[in-house]
């Protein structure tokens, strides 16, 4: 990896906002945008389909090794299958954290996660872009909100509307926080160098606009280099 590419790391609870404002900070500056929520998605719908329980096994193993995960032109493919859309139901929002908590499916996700970046650069969101898997960005921003806020935000895109109701999207939120938080491995926490950002009261434009300027900061204080 060139060391002037330049690297964004957004992390934050569920809800945050990181994947919308992340995939417009990329497009503003031109740039390659991970979601790395998707990946941690598709293998856990794909475990869950074949019968594979959230817990180290041998059975774990094996599915991983046949397993080949991508994103591609914002389509999300497992085994050549489109799974973009089954990713976002509420079955996935229940199991994911329990699978993405296991040592050897993160293993499995940390050089497609790495292999993403290119000359142009990246912006990358998850739980441990800037702590973990992108320690080296440039430039790391934590985006958070109130709980409340992101239920709300999550119920209003979520497509199961119907049948979940705004105070079961509060409680899925809240235990998937408690478990990616809680977790040994790559727990989600506030890189030391990260900018923290509060999106409760804040546009999308407004939290991209503090991001853009970070990235010309960055550039001014580097005589128009990012490294
Ligand atoms: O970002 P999103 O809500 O789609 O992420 C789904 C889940 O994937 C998270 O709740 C978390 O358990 C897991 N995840 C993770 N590390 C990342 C990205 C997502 O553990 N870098």
């Amino acid at each position: 990896m060139r060391a002037d590419c330049l690297i964004i790391a957004i992390d934050g609870p569920a809800g945050s906002g990181k994947s919308t404002v992340a995939k417009a900070v990329a497009q503003r500056l031109g740039i390659n945008y991970l979601d790395t929520g998707a990946l941690y998605r598709a293998i856990a719908l794909w475990l869950d389909k074949r019968g594979v329980p959230p817990e180290e096994s041998e059975r774990l193993k094996e599915e991983l090794k046949k397993l080949r995960v991508k994103i591609k032109g914002g389509k999300v493919y497992v085994n050549g299958c489109d799974v973009t859309e089954a990713i976002r139901s509420s079955r996935v929002d229940a199991i994911v954290s329990a699978y993405s908590a296991l040592p050897t499916v993160r293993e499995c996700l940390f050089s497609i996660q790495r292999a993403q970046v290119n000359c142009r650069g990246l912006v990358a969101d998850g739980r441990d872009m800037g702590t973990v898997v992108f320690p080296e960005a440039q430039i790391k921003v934590f985006l958070t909100a109130s709980p409340e806020e992101r239920a709300r935000r999550r119920w209003l895109e979520s497509s199961d509307k119907g049948r979940l109701s705004y105070e079961e999207v509060l409680k899925g939120i809240r235990e998937r926080d408690a478990l990616d938080s809680g977790r040994s491995l790559s727990p989600l926490r506030t890189a030391p160098d990260a900018c923290v950002i509060d999106t409760t009261r804040l546009s999308v434009d407004e939290v991209v606009d503090r991001i853009i300027d970070l990235v010309k900061l960055l550039k001014q204080n580097n005589g128009g280099a990012y490294g």
